[in-house]
């Protein structure tokens, strides 16, 4: 079996999704980019039943060498994100309770909040809807995600990159902690949006931000 210490990672941040809230049950899928290709989570099996070899390997066509458990339904968002963002290591995609709440809605998440810039623009952009598993979704999920790190999906759930597993899962939950306060403020009335020029300040400010020295 290849990359036994990277399957085992994919598991523990599987786990770690549905501890943090941010999926439930079988919902979501996790990949994670390995030389030639991208591991990636099997579809429909229980997070907490997961061996390493259920971990599926794909290589950056999309092909799965033989033998192996069928790869998540979303294999061509993850392949394709993978390939057109070189940048990206992981990907996160979860059906989180807010954000899918704002999704079904098929909002984006505007800058109520200076953190929205955390996805990397002043909106996190809500893709179009299409049907789950499709080459369709993906180029939707591409368009919604082109200088963002995060984005919702219309009436499905949310997606998150990083470099690492640990980033996209720290992304997805600042995405959700977002849409939570988003739309608690919407029960209330609705939030003042910051203009763009504060926007791209704090923007700035954040390619330096929380950024050690020593
Ligand atoms: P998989 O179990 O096939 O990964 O599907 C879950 C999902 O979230 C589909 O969008
Ligand atoms: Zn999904």
């Amino acid at each position: 079996m290849t990359w036994p210490v990277e399957r085992r990672a994919l598991i523990a941040a599987s786990l770690k999704m549905n501890d943090l809230g941010l999926n439930q049950g079988k919902s979501g899928n996790l990949s994670l980019r390995v030389p030639g290709g991208l591991l990636i989570t099997p579809s429909g099996m229980d997070y907490d039943r997961l061996a390493p070899a259920d971990i599926v390997f794909m290589d950056s066509r999309g092909n799965v060498p033989d033998g192996q458990r069928k790869p998540s339904s979303e294999w061509r968002f993850h392949c394709d994100i993978l390939k057109a963002r070189p940048e990206a290591g992981a990907i996160v995609h979860a059906h989180a309770l807010h954000s899918t709440t704002i999704a079904c809605l098929r909002r984006p998440i505007p800058a109520f909040h200076y953190m929205v810039a955390v996805a990397g623009g002043r909106t996190i952009r809500c893709a179009d809807y299409a049907t789950f598993g499709t080459k369709a979704l993906s180029n939707k999920a591409l368009a919604a995600l082109k200088n963002r790190k995060a984005c919702l999906m219309a009436n499905h759930g949310m997606l998150a990159l990083g470099e690492t597993l640990d980033a996209a899962l720290a992304l997805a939950v600042e995405v959700e902690t977002l849409a939570a306060m988003y739309w608690r403020t919407l029960q209330v009335g609705e939030p003042v949006i910051l203009p763009d020029a504060e926007m791209r300040t704090v923007l700035k400010k954040f390619a330096t931000y929380g950024k050690q020295d020593v």
